[in-house]
């Protein structure tokens, strides 16, 4: 098989812990990749059951979304991994492979969560709240109010789009953020310095005066 597809790792139909691949969405057993051999590692400390933690598995250049997992096997210490091709994909990313690429596993599933460890990625990656058109760079802050306690949080949903040419708009990354604030700054320093020179020909034409 290819190095590069998603793998589950869990029981299919059977007690028992094994490897598959996907062939057109149906589970096929692997018996040559003990290097995926994670049974019960990588899920998080608490044994509540689907909640799905995220691991970055450098040497293997995948990502694995596992959770204790009893929907075939009741006995403690069942559990379930899917592994994503990348290093840098989200967990979202991750579950929508798992719900192609596995849809018997998936749909078996009584419910699913993301552990802390599965959310945080995309925190750092994009600025919470902010979201850009790519055409004008027209730049719009989502923010929920909430009636309930009256408190305001970032809103993080798709769906708005430009008002200017109604581009869809895409979240802003910290790194955009960063680049556009020192332009920024660069032309406030400029306007300073001008506004530094006339202060000092004003003070001259009137010490002349
Ligand atoms: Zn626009």
């Amino acid at each position: 098989m290819s190095a590069d597809k998603f793998l589950y790792f869990g029981c299919y139909q059977e007690a028992g812990h094994y490897l598959f691949e996907s062939i057109e969405g149906h589970l096929r057993k692997v018996h040559n990749r003990p290097e995926f051999n994670f049974d019960g590692l990588l899920c998080p400390r608490d044994p509540k059951p689907y909640v799905a933690a995220l691991t970055r598995l450098g040497g293997l250049g995948y990502s694995a979304l596992a959770f204790w997992d009893y929907s075939v096997d009741s006995r403690g210490g069942s559990n379930s991994i899917f592994f994503a091709p990348s290093l840098v994909c989200s967990g979202e990313t991750i579950a929508k492979g798992a719900e192609r690429f596995f849809p018997e596993v998936w749909r078996r599933l009584p419910e699913f969560h993301f552990h802390a460890s599965a959310s945080a990625p995309a925190e750092q990656l994009y600025v919470p709240g902010q979201w850009r058109c790519p055409k004008c760079s027209f730049t719009l802050n989502q923010f929920n109010l909430n009636a309930s306690d009256g408190s305001v949080t970032t809103r993080d949903e798709a769906g708005d789009k430009c008002p200017n040419c109604n581009s869809p708009l895409w979240r802003m990354t910290w790194r955009q953020d960063a680049m556009e604030m020192a332009e920024r700054l660069a032309n406030e320093v400029q306007l300073r310095r001008a506004a530094e020179e006339r202060v000092k020909v004003l003070e001259a034409e009137r010490g002349a005066a």
